[in-house]
């Protein structure tokens, strides 16, 4: 086969809350393969510094922007400052997330609110604003960051609930934006070695990688290999609405 990604050179790919993680690795498999890149993260200084680094790296074009994705004016702002650097919007990758973990009984509705809000209505949000470009184009992707904690995990019952509700939103999408061109998957990730698992105390960690089939965490390039996948159209374009697991075979925590 040919170089397969050549599709995604000069393309406009917006990961959002890609300073650090997941996300950023995603940014990193996109630029390495010439497509230009809209870093954006709560931090200005961790937005701006993995700009700086990808466009040095890749010499690819690189749009630094700080945006809360729980913010419908934050939401705005970015989608503006997007239409005035690039001509188009090739991809869009939820990817930012928090957890704020605790038992079901004593979850404050405040702790509920804030993982909604973030996890799943920030995917609202920047959907809703990216397909009413890719619509015009009749050409996108989207790809939601789930998890395979959507299936249930004691103490996580809001990013619980935030990641299934993406699911549906996902296979919701798929069907109302096909007839745009638009495609729309999911990834469920397992147990992946990011800043956001580096919270969890080292015995419990060393516990779950016991139950995974292939022996190890997950590392963020695992996942940004499949999300390159899903946005190439001579690779995946016939896949929509799907959920693809990336856990090394673990089904649950
Ligand atoms: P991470 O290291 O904590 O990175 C999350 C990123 O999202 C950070 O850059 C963070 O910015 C940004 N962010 C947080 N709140 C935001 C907001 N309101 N608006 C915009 N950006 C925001 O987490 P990760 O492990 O890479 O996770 C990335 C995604 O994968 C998340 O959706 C997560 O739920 C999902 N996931 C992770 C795992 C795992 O095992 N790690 C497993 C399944 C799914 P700051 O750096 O400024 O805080």
């Amino acid at each position: 086969m040919e170089n397969v990604f050549s599709e995604l050179k000069g393309k406009t790919v917006l990961v959002t809350g890609s300073g650090r993680g997941i996300g950023k690795s995603i940014a990193e498999h996109f630029a390495a393969v010439g497509a230009n890149i809209v870093i954006t993260d709560i931090d200005e200084a961790t937005a701006a510094t993995t700009a700086t680094e990808i466009a040095d790296r890749y010499k690819v074009q690189t749009l630094s922007v700080v945006s809360d994705v729980s913010d419908e004016a934050s939401v705005d702002a970015l989608f503006a400052k997007i239409s005035e650097t690039f001509a188009t919007l090739d991809v869009l990758v939820n990817n930012a997330g928090i957890t704020m973990d605790g038992l079901f009984i004593r979850m404050k509705t405040e702790q509920w609110k804030k993982v909604i809000d973030i996890n799943l209505t920030g995917t609202y949000l920047c959907s809703q604003r990216a397909s009413n470009i890719m619509r015009k184009q009749r050409s996108g992707v989207m790809i939601n960051i789930s998890s395979i904690v959507a299936m249930g995990n004691p103490g996580q019952a809001n990013y619980s609930a935030s990641k299934a509700g993406l699911l549906g939103l996902t296979r919701t999408l798929a069907k109302e934006l096909a007839p745009m061109g638009i495609r729309v998957n999911a990834v469920t990730p397992g147990f992946i070695h990011t800043p956001m698992t580096d919270k969890i105390p080292e015995k419990r960690r060393e516990e779950m990688v016991s139950h995974i089939p292939l022996g190890r965490m997950g590392k963020p390039e695992d996942i940004a290999k499949a999300i390159l996948f899903l946005a190439t159209n001579s690779l995946s374009g016939y896949i929509t609405g799907a959920v693809l697991e990336i856990s090394g075979g673990l089904t649950g925590l």
